[in-house]
């Protein structure tokens, strides 16, 4: 064997899977950010490790699954429906990802969560040692393993208990949060902990790293190094390793002519206004109301601009079945109506607001035709949407407004117009200032974001991370 294997373990694998009978399933790869960014990397022979998403009780069904799912270099992780309700909706979504987003619960919720907490987390390490027992058994001498994301804190530990020699790294894809937001989880030493068994642990920013360091030396007592994190002359690596995207694939996908033709509709149906693009899936942490309240600003200020502007927003539904949820839902509607009620005419309307995802080629086209692309995360680990629109703009350079709440301001900054999403009056001034903005100052901002987004490439993310890896642990026998 000349490659070194890279175990790839995130909660769900990059297939989505249909049962088509007892022992039948159909599989669709889909094609995320980690999965370019892997296939780009061809000095690894990568396996990934997860849930498919699907429940399958039955043992003959297991056994199909994994045969099929192996033809695609996946080995699954069989979750009960009880640990994914606890573990996934539970722990997961519902504690985790707001905690680290910094986002508040409603009072009775965050009563609710306290309550079901200890169960909540019990089921979460239950889930990670059921990852870790399948990694284990997959594992060979040399191999090297990749844990994402806040699903998985409690890996590193439990696969470091398996086997001491076992190369480990963990990747975070959400913001960290302030230790002092840390501090509040019931469980914030245990998690801390569990990270740092790992040999490298990654971050989209230098302040998510800077804020994990500081919730090590606060909570734990543990001394921070520009190094990392060290533990009685143990050292964990910690360091910032922005994500990118395959920026190649999004601009070859515009010259398919199938995406031209899509390209020239759109232009046709949008002759004579300015289009404005939002694509986030419908989740708190997007900003979605708080930016279209500045849109319905911007047009109360700027009666002249009113039929000259649309703004499409694509809202890709998630985590359709929990409350909070579906009142983000409607409260969208409810602001959008109200706007298109006040400044629509009989036959255009300012906000096209679509409840639905797109495919790659449709996504691909609206992004090139788009004049002003707006991103008003209240909180995002990265923003990959920003780089996206960036790299299908070659030829329209059009702007780009981002949150500073964003990972992405931190590469992007320089190019985009960064707003504070909370301000609505500067993100309404911002949309006039991007509509008006004179071609030169376009262009030269646009230069600035679509050198980086060609050049920091989820391939050269991946490579980056696990050679980075790779010396850690060189390091650390050296040291020792
Ligand atoms: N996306 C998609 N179809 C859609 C809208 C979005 O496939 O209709 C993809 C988009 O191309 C991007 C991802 O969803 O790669 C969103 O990633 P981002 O980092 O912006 O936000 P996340 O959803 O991960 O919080």
């Amino acid at each position: 064997r000349c490659k070194q294997r890279l175990l790839v373990v995130a909660n769900r694998l990059p297939v989505s899977a249909v049962r088509r009978g007892e022992d039948s399933w159909q599989l669709e790869i889909s094609v995320g950010g980690l999965v370019s960014a892997l296939l780009g990397v061809r000095e690894f022979e990568a396996r990934w490790i997860g849930w498919a998403g699907v429940n399958v009780p039955d043992e003959i069904g297991q056994k199909a699954l994994t045969k099929a799912l192996a033809e695609k270099r996946c080995i699954p992780v069989f979750l009960d429906e009880e640990t994914v309700h606890q573990y996934y909706n539970g722990y997961c979504n519902n504690m985790l990802w707001p905690l680290f987003h910094y986002l508040g619960l409603p009072q009775e919720d965050r009563l609710a969560t306290t309550r079901s907490f200890q169960s909540q987390f019990d089921a979460y390490k239950r889930a990670n040692q059921m990852f870790a027992k399948v990694v284990n058994n997959i594992y060979e001498e040399g191999d090297v393993v990749w844990c994402h994301d806040y699903h998985l804190m409690f890996l590193p530990q439990c696969l470091k208990e398996y086997n001491n020699n076992m190369k480990v790294g963990w990747f975070l894809h959400t913001p960290f949060p302030s230790s002092e937001i840390h501090r509040t989880l019931p469980s914030r030493t245990e998690l801390l902990r569990s990270v740092l068994a790992a040999d490298l642990v990654g971050f989209h920013t230098y302040d998510y790293a800077r804020h994990f360091v500081s919730a090590c030396t606060r909570i734990l007592g543990l001394e921070g190094t520009p190094e990392g994190v060290e533990d009685q002359g143990r050292l964990t690596r910690v360091a910032a390793f922005p994500i990118g995207i395959d920026s190649d694939r999004f601009v070859r996908a515009l010259e398919l002519p199938q995406v031209q033709d899509h390209i020239n509709e759109l232009k046709e149906r949008f002759a004579g206004r300015k289009v404005m693009l939002g694509v986030d899936r419908l989740d708190m942490i997007k900003g979605i109301p708080q930016k279209i309240l500045a849109f319905e600003k911007f047009l109360e200020e700027n009666p002249s601009w009113r039929d000259k502007v649309v703004l499409i927003q694509i809202a890709v539904p998630t985590r359709t079945d929990v409350p909070e949820y579906q009142k983000l839902t409607s409260q969208v509607h409810e602001i959008v109506g109200r706007i298109n009620g006040r400044y629509g005419t009989l036959t255009t309307v300012p906000i096209h607001h679509l409840d639905r995802s797109l495919d790659f080629h449709a996504l691909c086209a609206l992004y090139a035709i788009t004049d002003v692309a707006l991103v008003t995360s209240l909180r995002d680990g990265m923003n990959l949407v920003s780089y996206e629109f960036v790299a299908c703009q070659g030829s329209k350079k059009g702007v780009l407004i981002l949150s500073e709440f964003a990972g992405a301001a931190q590469s992007l900054g320089a190019g985009a117009i960064l707003v504070n999403p909370w301000n609505i009056t500067e993100v309404a001034s911002s949309i006039g200032y991007a509509l008006n903005m004179p071609a030169d100052e376009r262009e030269k901002r646009h230069l600035h974001n679509f050198m980086h987004v060609t050049t920091h490439t989820s391939q050269e993310w991946a490579a980056t991370f696990v050679s980075e890896l790779n010396d850690t642990i060189v390091e650390a026998q050296i040291r020792t």
